[in-house]
């Protein structure tokens, strides 16, 4: 039985402090690294905190995100600062190493947004956006019917017919690959991977390279929300299914191949820029496996309309009165971040085994 109050937070700022404590409650070595150029919700500093702990010179590392997506980072710290918690009651293999990144996209985070304050998805930009530009071809198309001019009834109905023919003429799965894939021309369109490398991003490259570039073998859970079933896990992983992290990945996670989970019942996007990938390039000697795990929310509702709805309200919610905009704001948070006893102590009760599990078998990992 847990108490999800201990673990989950009402804010990013409360969030930033009892991670930071945990950390330190486990004499785990703690840095933080300040945004250069924004502010919190309530004028707060904000910061990517990290925490490594136990032998953090062991060939074996565990990275744990949260906040990639910002306001998606309520669950991760949770399960960041629960997984603290029970440490502090037992010892960490000695095997393994465990960094921990707290609120990697501080500004979403405590404003209530998944993007950075660019409108960038940080799980698109780690591209090099100095090389041949990525291409999502049909984007273009789907575009204007994305953001309605006004979030109401008569222009969203007009939007959806768009984006209905769009799904008729196309199929549901390329409909999700152009949606959800990654673009780079749109910054106000969605899953925008931005026009060069974010702070947030160059901050995750630095942070992984200096504490476990000399790691040979790497798992990486970076926590989601939006995808699955409610208050159930639902695994990404993005390596071929022949491959020995991709192997491991689906033994630790109880999953038949690894690959192939289909979001929201369509085929994965092809997508461009991930955290994942990103890790990966800054570790060129090591195997990296793992990958995101969400926990599902509205079911297959949330994910397409909370993404619009957060691009809507950066753009376009100034245009509404201060109660209104309230209120969608709250919705937002709610699709991403369910205020649910029950969610949040199912998320704690099935996710902080899946921490075990990676762990343990990270451990057991041989070269
Ligand atoms: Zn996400």
């Amino acid at each position: 039985m847990v108490n999800y109050t201990d673990y989950f937070s009402a804010s990013y700022e409360v969030a930033r402090r009892t991670f930071r404590n945990a950390v330190k409650a486990v004499d785990g070595e703690l840095s933080a690294y300040l945004h250069p150029d924004a502010r919190g919700a309530h004028g707060e500093k904000l910061t990517i905190d990290v925490g490594h702990i136990g032998r953090i010179d062991a060939p074996r590392q565990l990275i744990m995100i949260s906040g990639t997506h910002g306001l998606e980072g309520f669950a991760g710290s949770a399960l960041q600062i629960g997984w603290l918690k029970q440490l502090s009651a037992r010892a960490l293999n000695d095997e393994v190493g465990v960094l921990l990144i707290h609120g990697l996209n501080p500004y979403g985070f405590s404003h209530g947004s998944r993007t950075t304050v660019n409108g960038v998805d940080l799980n698109r930009n780690f591209i090099d956006h100095t090389a041949v530009p990525v291409t999502n071809a049909l984007y273009a198309q789907l575009h204007p019917y994305l953001l309605p001019q006004w979030w109401d009834d008569n222009y969203r109905s007009a939007c959806d017919i768009g984006i209905m023919d769009f799904r008729l003429k196309y199929g549901d799965d390329v409909y999700f690959n152009t949606f959800a894939g990654g673009q780079y021309l749109y910054p106000q369109g969605t899953c925008f991977g931005g026009f060069s490398r974010e702070w947030e991003s160059l901050t995750l490259e630095r942070v992984v390279r200096t504490a476990v570039g000399h790691a040979e073998r790497v798992a990486v859970i970076d926590w989601h929300t939006g995808i699955g079933e409610y208050g159930k896990p639902f695994y990404l992983n993005f390596g071929s299914a022949d491959s020995e992290a991709q192997q491991h990945t689906a033994g630790w996670w109880g999953l038949d191949t690894g690959t192939g989970s289909r979001p929201h019942g369509r085929a994965q996007p092809r997508y461009q820029g991930l955290v994942f990938q990103g890790i990966e390039s800054f570790l060129p000697q090591a195997i990296v496996a793992g990958g995101v795990i969400e926990f599902g929310t509205r079911g297959s509702v949330a994910g397409d309309l909370a993404i619009r709805q957060d691009l809507w309200l950066r753009n376009y919610g100034h245009r509404l009165s201060e109660d209104t905009r309230t209120q969608m704001h709250a919705d937002l948070l709610d699709s991403l971040n369910p205020v649910s006893y029950q969610w949040r102590e199912q998320v704690l009760t099935l996710g902080l085994p899946i921490i075990d599990a990676t762990l343990d078998g990270l451990a057991r990992w041989q070269a």
